[in-house]
């Protein structure tokens, strides 16, 4: 069994950790989380349970149901469960191996097979669309809106994309799980340009408290939408107060090969929960000492000035890298994504269409990414092998 993503995903230095574990949260540090995001981004913030949660509040407020929405074709279950609660229809668009994001090529590939739909010559019709697919009965014009993800940080062309997105009558909304912080080839930053940035705070994301989130709604809404109200289920609460610490016994225990009988043990006392599995919920506030970290986190972001960018390469045996990783000492594992929509236990439930979008299939067999629990420096021999690697895979 491989663990390591779940406890490891912890990536507080130590210091951080301890903070994390004894913040005491007030509600002026959410008012001050608020009008921080409120100044960067511009528009109202509302500060939500997660990630997927901002990112329903979103989508409802812009779209209505039925309207079908573009989706890069490598992404994470969040963003389907995202739109599925706002009763949209996702339709996924192909990736390139340079940024792993979709482009104004592959989407307008996407809007034609749905154009054409119906006609008995279009490609989309001659192929095999499993059951239950969504662009097989969807319409031109219900396609409205396009989610910008900038793939483990890496920018869109945003402009080629506000261009197609203006032709074309869509609204675009931008999900900075991967990208707090990142700048678009023209200057912008990211989470300035859409009607609407959903922002993460989950485990491993760009800002990361283990959970949270926030939803800013940068244009005047389409639809009025519900701030959450509830605060958090204590049980939620106390898990995330504890992962951290969790997360560093296991990395401790790893080097004696428990980590995976902790994992196990945590796991049946629902004393952790995978991170997929973290519910979306449109009801529950953030937890005051979250929003407390999270500020943190944005503002030391100000002034690093270093986006969050997971390293990736592509390697065709991806089992032999991790096996010479793990003889030198690194535990890799949840690389995102192993599924063009991760993790795998979910991956049925999407009905992806793994012919139309080929170059998602396709890197997610072969993607490795770096981990952020290890410093930059840790890293170089890990980055030494796969490089040996590739380059013995060039010369066969
Ligand atoms: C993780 C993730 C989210 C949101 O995740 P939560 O766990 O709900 O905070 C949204 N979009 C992408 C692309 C993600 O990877």
């Amino acid at each position: 069994m491989r663990h390591y993503f779940l406890g490891a995903a912890a990536n507080y230095t130590r210091r951080q950790r301890w903070a994390h574990t004894f913040a005491i949260g007030r509600k002026k540090d959410c008012e001050d989380l608020k009008r921080l995001l409120e100044a960067k981004y511009g528009g109202e913030a509302i500060l939500c349970k997660n990630g997927r949660s901002s990112l329903a509040l979103a989508l409802k407020a812009y779209f209505n149901r039925g309207d079908a929405i573009i989706v890069n074709g490598f992404t994470c279950y969040a963003v389907y469960e995202a739109v599925k609660a706002a009763g949209l229809v996702p339709i996924f668009a192909d990736i390139s191996r340079k940024d792993l994001n979709f482009d104004v090529c592959s989407i307008g590939a996407v809007l034609t097979a749905t154009c054409s739909a119906g006609h008995e010559d279009s490609a989309r019709a001659a192929r095999s669309v499993p059951e239950g697919h969504a662009a097989v009965d969807t319409a031109p014009d219900k396609v409205k809106g396009i989610i910008v993800q900038n793939t483990l940080g890496n920018p869109v062309d945003i402009v080629a994309i506000e261009k197609f997105a203006e032709k074309h009558g869509l609204t675009i909304i931008e999900d900075l799980a991967h990208c707090t912080g990142v700048k678009y080839a023209d200057g912008r930053e990211a989470g300035t340009i859409g009607a609407a940035t959903a922002l993460s705070f989950g485990k491993e994301k760009s800002i990361d408290t283990i959970s949270g989130g926030a939803v800013i709604l940068r244009h005047p809404c389409k639809n009025a939408i519900q701030a959450p109200s509830k605060t958090p289920r204590p049980s939620d609460a106390l898990r995330v107060r504890f992962y951290p610490l969790f997360g560093a016994m296991y990395r401790g225990l790893s080097y004696i090969h428990l980590n995976g009988a902790l994992m196990r043990l945590l796991l049946a006392m629902h004393w952790v929960e995978k991170s997929a599995d973290n519910k979306l919920d449109l009801t529950r506030k953030i937890s005051k000492f979250e929003a407390k970290m999270a500020l943190g986190q944005i503002r030391s972001l100000k002034r690093s000035g270093e986006p969050p960018i997971r390293e990736f390469y592509l390697v065709r045996d991806r089992n032999e890298v991790l096996k010479r990783l793990e003889k030198s000492g690194y535990y890799f594992g949840g690389f995102w994504y192993e599924k063009p929509v991760s993790p795998e236990r979910y991956y049925k439930k999407v009905h992806f269409d793994e012919q139309a979008c080929p170059v998602s299939t396709e890197v997610a067999g072969k993607i490795i990414n770096f981990p952020t629990y290890y410093s930059k420096r840790e890293l170089e021999p890990a980055r030494k092998i796969i490089k040996d690697y590739l380059e013995k895979e060039v010369d066969e």
